[in-house]
């Protein structure tokens, strides 16, 4: 049995987990997920966001599932997301972004995944104050660093036979920064002749996203570009409820969904628990349970196939738990189809 870090967090958090577990279960994996508390719930209780303990674990399982943690706004409070991918030198934040059953109206066809370098860029926490008036952000990026994340991309590419990389940069502008970044790109694409790489500057990128996203295949970025290119990708999707992602490093991964904690609807049970549920596939992926994970995508892909199992998010009528069970339905008639028996009931 594999014993995995399992983090519920913040707002949403707790109740699109509790959803994720019983779909990990249908599907037969036994996983023993060691449960953290970390997040506001546990500042308010014992003055850290995250308690030495949820260290420990995950640096003992070397693999967690996290829910979202509410980074509190101002001075003082550093992401905890942030913080964790930097600790543990997870560099490559992976998020594929597929259309789902009848979800988008206006895109049926988008099969794109977004490598988003995770430990540099302004994202350093490198700021400082000049004077009241005028507040300096550094950015950095590094030719290693650069470089690790276009290998994994193209890497990725060429395990899941895809014809191109797009690398986005904003390197007519930041002509040393962005123009490292694709300095380093081109570099790594020559030794990998069969996979084209494409250059898009990223307020173009944003534009033919919303377009034509259906022409993308993996592309490759910066820290800040990535975030905001995930939740517009995300967008195309049909929001943030669908959007999966894993961050990994060299022997350690931390899978969680794109979007935060949602305090706009947490508590109320009509969070969307599919992005979650689809990061569980990641991991089970990644774990080897090859089949299990194309399941749980499958299944997913035939319940929103009928609008009549859309959740809230997308105007429907089914809450967290509901869309969960239709899930577990879908996944059970797949396993009768490929077993020729029914094994959840
Ligand atoms: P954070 O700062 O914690 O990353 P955020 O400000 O990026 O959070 P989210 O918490 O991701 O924002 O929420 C953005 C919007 O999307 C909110 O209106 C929220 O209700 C909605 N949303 C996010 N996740 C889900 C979900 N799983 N199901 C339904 N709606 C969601």
């Amino acid at each position: 049995m594999t014993r995995v870090t399992l983090i519920p967090g913040d707002g949403i958090g707790p109740e699109v987990t509790a959803v994720m577990k019983d779909v990990v279960a249908a599907t037969g994996v036994k996983i023993e997920w060691e449960v953290q508390e970390a997040g506001m719930h546990v500042f308010e209780r014992v003055g850290e966001l995250v308690p030495a303990s949820v260290y420990e674990s995950i640096e003992r399982n070397r693999i967690a599932l996290k829910g979202p943690i509410t980074t509190p706004i101002g001075k003082g409070f550093r992401s905890i997301n942030v913080a964790l991918r930097k600790k543990y030198d997870l560099f490559a934040c992976v998020r594929p972004v597929k259309s789902i059953g009848v979800v988008s109206s206006k895109f049926s066809n988008v099969d794109l995944t977004i490598f988003r370098e995770n430990t540099e860029d302004l994202y350093m926490g490198l700021e400082e104050e000049v004077s009241p008036d005028e507040m300096r952000s550094i950015k950095v990026i590094t030719r290693a660093n650069s470089r690790r994340i276009c290998v994994a991309a193209f890497e990725y590419a060429l395990l899941h036979q895809r014809p191109k990389v797009t690398v986005v940069t904003k390197a007519n502008i930041m002509k040393l920064s962005d123009g490292l970044f694709l300095d380093v790109a081109r570099d790594v694409a020559k030794d990998y002749p069969t996979i084209k790489l494409q250059e898009i500057l990223v307020d173009n990128m944003c534009m033919q996203l919303v377009v034509k996203p259906e022409t993308f295949d993996v592309i490759v970025t910066e820290n800040l570009y990535g975030d905001i290119l995930s939740d517009l990708c995300a967008g195309l999707v049909g929001g943030l409820g669908f959007v999966p992602g894993a961050n990994l490093g060299k022997d350690m991964a931390i899978f969680e969904a794109v979007h935060g904690s949602a305090p706009d609807i947490a508590g109320k049970g009509i969070a969307n628990p599919t992005a979650l549920i689809l990061t569980s596939a990641m991991m089970l992926r990644h774990l080897g349970h090859t089949k299990e994970a194309a399941w749980i995508e499958e299944a997913v892909d035939t319940v929103y196939r009928d609008p009549a199992n859309f959740t809230v998010d997308l105007g429907g009528s089914l809450g967290s738990t509901a869309i969960g069970l239709k899930i577990i339905q879908a996944m059970d008639e797949l396993k009768g189809n490929a077993y020729g028996q029914k094994t959840v009931g």
